[in-house]
């Protein structure tokens, strides 16, 4: 009987293709083939093969693709993702299916000579030269035989026209070395001892049913040795470990401690990393020629032969979500990948996430801790600035008390770091002729200033025009004011109050891009700049020693947003960027301007009391029914126009008939109204923890309006802010 094979194609599509399979091919599920759509030949996965009678009028699959199948636990996850986020399967597919480009993939053989045995037919003294070089036998490249024997290139090529000579194909160069787990290691604490000693000790029943470990320990507690150890037991017992991490880019430090510990660095992987290099670690990857990898969210999709460990670095990062596309959170997608693998998870934070902590709560998740920093170091002393009363001078924006606080440490030799999660120099620009403030053509938010750009710029969709002299409403010269504050106008400050001393600013925005990033990071860590100015790009687990004195410039920024999630997102940050203070030898400490010192956020930073946060907030949350209590969903409806993304939201709401344990919200305009010019209304589901949001989305995106012209609607399972 004729076999037919269902083909699942990495494009935004829901279901398999049926495929007839020619006679003389074998197709296993997990097999990359090569497949007619339309007029194209297109690339698609076995997702399915079954015999039957039906199926002659199918068009027939092309061919393998020669590229390795995918594993059943890489299957099941895309199966997983689709079902979970809503995404069409297809979208799913595509996360795991980085498809080979040609060019890439085509592996680039290096070649080598060796000794025939066979006199040259012309001896001189060169061409003996090299056969003296090659009478060893063994093969090497023509460019390090020619520089062995001090001899031009061209002798050696006139010694293989000659037959003196043989080329032979070189083993290709490993695209990763093999870290060795017995490297000598700095000592481990007692602390750490017992943390790894239960760390990787036989797993509990709880990650055995596809639980996790959390590994919370108090910034620079020492996790990362932790891991290490437990990376280094997966690596003994010849699995592969993936570590994953917010932001890849910055992470040459981390790539150095894991060569102190590993004796080589491990594969990195991230979006900057192209072409062959890219094509040539995932079939490393798959072939379990690579042992570690570390990576961002998309290294979740690479397709293992054999993984042994997931470790979700910083766990609570909202970096995690993916926002575009295939809505997932990869911290959640890494426990179920660990689940259909069988391999164990562990998630570390100093600043668990809401989500995981309940999970530890209810038993699904291990807790191991880590609370006291690392070498009896204290963590900081944390003080507020009511900025009701000691007020910066007129238009200026550090306190007396901090300035006074960074003269002394500057004084001392120390390192202060000043910190103000915004980016340019400053967030509004207002015409004081006639009141116009600059605002984004495409979307519904301010122009931010960003003086050594001299332009106004949008944080949303990236447009930008240059500052201009007059306003371009009333035509006014020299009467655009900035309005509070970014990291630049910051460190303007910082530069008229203490002229003489090393300043850098660091934010993501940067002019040099990531590799002048590294640098800078590296002179921070190496105490060669007094003073560090910067967003949430240095709040994130990078160690500078030298560094004492924290200063927090508005502290309150993120409580104002109304969202439910904002004092999470508060407190960990908080808590992050004030640990970065104290980490060498001195001890640190932090000072954190606020206009509500008495904020529950606030208050529980200062007591150091993070458990009494943790319990009031999961409270709050159950009360509330929000996540992980209840369940949540956005829509977000977008259209060119205003009125089609309106009248489309109200359809779908008409449309919601809400069961039981079912709430929708909304339409209302989402937070972000007008994105690179389509305006957008979101929708919210709220529902019961034990109600199937799933289910319930897909009748209700069913029996809804058809999307029609420029109409788009995208599902969001967990969005990040409601
Ligand atoms: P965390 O990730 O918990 O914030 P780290 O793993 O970065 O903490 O460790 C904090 C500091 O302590 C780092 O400078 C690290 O090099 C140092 N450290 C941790 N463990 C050891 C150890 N066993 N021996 C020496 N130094 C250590
Ligand atoms: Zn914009």
């Amino acid at each position: 009987m004729p076999h037919v094979a269902e083909i699942l194609i990495p494009l935004a599509i829901d279901t398999a293709y049926s495929y007839a399979v020619p006679a003389h091919l074998t197709l296993s599920v997990g097999d990359v083939v090569q497949v007619p759509l339309g007029p194209r030949e297109t690339v698609g996965v076995v997702w399915g093969v079954a015999e039957t009678a039906g199926g002659s009028n199918l068009r027939p699959v092309t061919g393998p693709l020669g590229v390795a199948p995918l594993s059943e636990p890489v299957r099941k996850l895309v199966d997983w993702i689709a079902r979970y986020t809503l995404a069409p399967k297809g979208s799913a597919l595509a996360m795991v299916l980085r498809l080979p480009d040609e060019a890439a993939a085509a592996e680039v053989v290096r070649v080598g000579v060796r000794t025939t045995g066979k006199a040259p037919a012309r001896p001189t003294k060169a061409r003996d030269k090299v056969l003296a070089v090659a009478a060893d036998g063994e093969v090497r490249g023509k460019g390090a035989l020619a520089k062995a024997a001090e001899v031009s290139l061209s002798v050696v090529d006139g010694l293989v026209d000659d037959g003196a000579l043989e080329a032979v194909a070189l083993a290709p160069e490993p695209v990763a070395l093999p870290p060795d787990p017995e490297f000598p290691r700095v000592p481990l604490s007692e602390a750490q001892a017992a943390a790894v000693a239960e760390l990787v000790g036989a797993p509990a029943a709880a990650e055995a049913a596809g639980g996790a470990v959390l590994l919370e320990g108090v910034t620079g507690s020492g996790k990362t040795e932790v891991y290490f150890e437990a990376v280094a037991e997966c690596v003994r017992s010849g699995g592969q470990a993936l570590i994953l991490m917010p932001e890849i880019a910055l992470t040459a430090q981390f790539l150095d401690r894991f060569a102190a510990r590993f004796g080589v660095r491990p594969a990195a992987w991230h979006s900057g990393i192209g072409g062959r290099r890219r094509e040539r670690l995932r079939a490393g990857v798959a072939n379990g020629e690579v042992r570690v990898v570390v990576g961002a969210r998309s290294a979740l999709f690479l397709p293992f032969r054999k993984l042994g460990l997931i470790v979700v670095d910083e766990e609570h990062e909202s970096a995690y979500k993916q926002e575009d596309g295939v809505h997932y959170h990869a911290r959640d997608m890494a426990v179920v990948r660990g689940k259909l693998e069988g391999c164990p998870v562990v998630l570390a934070s100093a600043t668990p996430s809401i989500e995981t902590r309940v999970n530890v709560e209810r038993g699904r998740y291990r807790r191991v801790r880590l609370p006291e920093r690392f070498g009896g170091r204290r963590l900081p002393d944390i003080q507020a600035i009511d900025m009701r009363l000691d007020k910066p001078e007129r238009g200026r924006f550090l306190s007396p008390p901090l300035v006074n606080a960074v003269k002394a440490n500057l004084a001392a030799g120390e390192q202060a770091l000043l910190f103000l999660n915004r980016r340019g120099y400053a967030p509004l620009t207002l015409c004081r002729a006639c009141g116009h403030r600059y605002q984004c053509k495409n979307c519904s938010t301010w122009l931010v200033e960003h003086r050594f750009r001299k332009a106004l710029v949008c944080h949303q969709c990236g447009y930008s025009e240059r500052r201009p002299e007059a306003c371009t409403e009333c035509g006014t010269f020299d009467n655009l004011t900035p309005c509070g504050p970014g990291v630049e106008r910051i460190a303007e400050e910082a530069a008229e109050l203490f002229p003489d001393k090393r300043i850098i600013v660091l934010s993501s925005d940067f002019p040099g891009g990531a590799e002048r990033l590294r640098q800078e990071l590296e002179l921070v860590a190496a105490g060669e700049c007094d003073i560090v100015v910067g967003t949430q790009l240095v709040a994130k687990g990078h160690n500078f020693p030298h560094l004492t004195l924290v200063g927090v410039l508005d502290a309150d920024i993120g409580l104002t947003s109304g969202d439910p999630r904002a004092a999470e997102r508060t407190f960990q940050l908080l808590q992050q960027v004030t640990g970065r203070a104290g980490r060498g030898e001195r001890p640190g400490r932090a000072m954190v301007q606020t206009y509500q010192p008495e904020h529950p956020v606030i208050a529980a930073l200062l007591s150091g009391d993070s458990e009494r946060f943790y319990e009031e907030e999961i409270a709050a949350r159950e009360a509330a029914g929000l996540p992980p209590f209840g369940r949540l969903a956005a829509l977000i409806v977008s259209a060119n126009d205003r009125a089609t993304a309106e009248a489309h939201g109200q359809a779908l709401a008409r449309a919601a008939e809400p069961p039981d344990g079912v709430m929708v919200l909304g339409p209302a305009e989402a937070p972000l109204a007008l994105v690179r010019g389509r305006y957008r209304f979101r929708l919210l589901v709220k529902t019961e923890r034990n109600v199937d949001l799933q289910s319930y989305l897909r009748d209700w995106l069913g029996r809804g309006p058809k999307v029609r012209g420029n109409v788009r609607v995208a599902v969001d399972v967990d969005p990040q802010s409601f």
